[in-house]
């Protein structure tokens, strides 16, 4: 599948699968989701540019390797998004966090967009946008494409779950945009949902369903 990265780390996909059980608790599916974005976001980081800075160690100085800027944007698609860019800041806590507001109409499934605020100079910044599922693709390639006339540097998507009429859907408009994900499920259902899936990842993390 052309720029599908399915990260399988254990510790993911056992994570993964407490947060699939529908008895879980809404504090230990937030729980989870923070430990998994932190997990997800160590693998998506994995290629940002270095550069060297003079350190003087009790020993010796040496170069050092640092990252190169500071110019990572995390964008969360609303609300789930939220949960994603939390568990991530504490890896990369100078990151700037843009939000897109889309929610998707129960009837037709299009999304409908009802924020959007990115923090300025974007094209000098590495997009990630976070939107824990990957299901009929419509809200993440409506927000993936409104992020992109803001022309940043590079762009990713990540996700926790995706569903392959997404995954399609997204690659068929977006052919470019790498996808991260800890599990490709089976399909969707008439409903739009992932299914096995995990149900409403917005409503198990704040609790609303
Ligand atoms: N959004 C969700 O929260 N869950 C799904 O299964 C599909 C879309």
């Amino acid at each position: 599948m052309p720029d599908v990265h399915v990260i399988d780390h254990p510790l993911v996909q056992h994570k993964l699968s407490l947060m699939r059980d529908k008895d879980a608790s809404t504090g230990d599916f937030r729980k989870l989701l923070g430990e998994i974005s932190m997990l997800l976001g160590y693998e998506i980081t994995r290629d940002l540019p270095l550069t060297y800075t003079e350190v003087e160690t009790p020993l010796a100085t040496m170069r050092a390797p640092i990252i190169d800027g500071k110019k990572l944007c995390l964008i969360a698609i609303l609300r789930a998004g939220l949960g994603f860019v939390d568990g991530m800041l504490p890896l990369i806590p100078s990151a700037r966090v843009g939000h897109v507001g889309m929610y998707r109409d129960h009837e037709t499934l299009e999304a409908i967009e009802y924020y959007f605020k990115l923090p300025d100079e974007m094209e000098t910044r590495d997009a990630i946008v976070v939107d824990p599922m990957l299901a009929t693709g419509n809200s993440a390639i409506a927000a993936v494409e409104r992020v992109l006339e803001t022309n940043p540097r590079s762009l990713k998507f990540m996700c926790l779950l995706a569903a392959p009429e997404g995954i399609e859907a997204f690659h068929e408009v977006l052919p470019d945009v790498p996808i991260f994900t800890a599990a490709i499920d089976e399909r969707l259902d008439e409903n739009g949902y992932i299914v096995p899936g995990l149900g409403d990842a917005g409503d198990r993390l704040y609790g609303t369903r």
